[in-house]
């Protein structure tokens, strides 16, 4: 089983996955023209709408978020943008079918250029091949339902055409935690808990409001933004499962929680597990389970036992044992209270929890960025290959169903 296992724990490898440039339909038959001219105009509406949101980008309150997503200003699936709406500045990553741009509104002037985003493209013919057409569906659908959260990287729209899938994502250009984690070797105490506490923030929204496993939950995952808050990316996992159990194995070994490994069924409580993986991790600089082997990370793992640096304080030790509890009805977060009782755990004693949903602490690392589109803090990726196989009339007829609400 170790194979197949550690093969689905990695789902991001470096496929690319090119957007092909569309012909536009410049030239419409007379009896379309008014038709096209209607379109062009809810088109150019919506390219305003989109720029305004980039203008404010107000985080919504929980109850906003939770609204109907046709009927908030963000997370909406758009019928009329299309991908030459958008000029590709630079890959910002790559996963295994997908590819994230950076990119401006074409043709932007003066400080419209300024106005960038995240395109994330998926081609529906790899998202086939590979399997993921409800892992994809689940990610948009939840980013939607999410859309306004302001520690969640925004979905301002979704849209598709005859061979891709587009969601427009707020640009954060801070980059990955996992690279300033790296580069500090490891978080103190303050720095710690700020990144702690939005993730409790993300957490309960998620689990609390949207009933929604995240399952992914991992340095790599967690972007910083401008001012230097955190915004989570990659729903790719994510999962509506609200009190039911669900089987399907996903993650990445270090941060798996034991009954993923047993496969007795799991639910939200396998985010507060990760969560206190992932707080070990910022305070020592790597996680508590590790080694070279996987199948020798998952032994360390269903046995739970942490062994804590002696410089960790008495309140993150406690924390981290709390979170890491095998036994998931004594696992802090999933026991009475939920997320409340992470939240008065004595480790964030200093936090302000209204103050910090606001926006209002500052973050302890502001990215250094020359501008909006700076996008520094992101590797260069190569070029994509031309070899690409068509998504074909069968294909089209087969899948295009499942896509339609994209
Ligand atoms: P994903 O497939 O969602 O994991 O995205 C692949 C990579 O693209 C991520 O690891 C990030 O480096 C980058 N990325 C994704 N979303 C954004 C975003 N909203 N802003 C900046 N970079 C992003």
């Amino acid at each position: 089983m170790a194979a197949a296992v550690h093969k689905l724990l990695h789902p991001h490898s470096h496929a690319h996955a090119q957007p092909e440039p569309k012909q536009s339909e410049a030239h419409p038959e007379p009896a379309h023209a008014e038709a096209q001219q209607a379109s062009n105009e809810k088109r150019e509406d919506e390219k305003q709408k989109v720029a305004q949101w980039v203008d404010q980008k107000q985080p919504l309150s929980p109850n906003e978020i939770h609204q109907d997503p046709d009927k908030k200003v963000v997370g909406h699936s758009s019928r009329v943008l299309r991908q030459e709406d958008f000029e590709l500045i630079k890959t910002l990553g790559t996963g295994t079918f997908a590819r994230v741009w950076l990119v401006r509104f074409n043709n932007a002037q003066g400080s419209d250029r300024d106005k960038v985003f995240a395109l994330k493209v998926l081609r529906k013919v790899d998202v086939i091949r590979l399997k993921q057409v409800e892992h994809v569906r689940n990610e948009r659908n939840v980013l939607s339902a999410v859309a306004g959260h302001p520690f969640i990287t925004t979905m301002v729209a979704s849209f598709q055409d005859h061979d891709s899938l587009y969601m427009l994502l707020e640009y954060c250009p801070g980059g990955e935690v996992f690279s300033y984690l790296r580069r500090a070797r490891r978080f103190n105490e303050p720095t710690s808990q700020f990144y702690g506490a939005e993730i409790v923030l993300i957490l309960e929204y998620l689990h609390e409001k949207e009933g929604v496993a995240y399952r992914d939950l991992k340095p790599e995952n967690i972007l910083i933004d401008a001012e230097g808050h955190l915004k989570l990316v990659d729903f790719g996992f994510a999962k509506k499962v609200e009190n039911r159990e669900t089987y399907t194995l996903c993650g990445t070994p270090e941060y798996l929680a034991p009954e993923v490994i047993r496969n007795t069924g799991h639910g939200t409580a396998v985010d507060w597990w990760a969560f206190g993986i992932l707080i070990y991790e910022f305070l020592v600089g790597q996680p508590p389970f590790w080694d070279q082997n996987p199948m020798k990370i998952y032994e360390q793992i269903v046995e739970g036992r942490v062994r804590f640096p002696s410089a960790m304080s008495p309140e993150a030790r406690d924390l981290i044992s709390g979170l890491c509890t095998v036994d998931t009805s004594k696992r802090l977060g999933n026991i009475k209270g939920g997320a409340s009782a992470v939240k008065s755990h004595p480790w964030f004693r200093n936090i302000d929890w209204d103050a910090l949903y606001n926006r209002k602490v500052r973050g302890p690392i502001v990215p250094h960025l020359r501008g909006p589109a700076d996008a520094r803090n992101f590797d260069d990726y190569e070029p994509e290959s031309g070899n690409r196989e068509p998504y074909s009339k069968e294909l089209r007829e087969k899948w295009d169903e499942y896509f339609k609400d994209f």
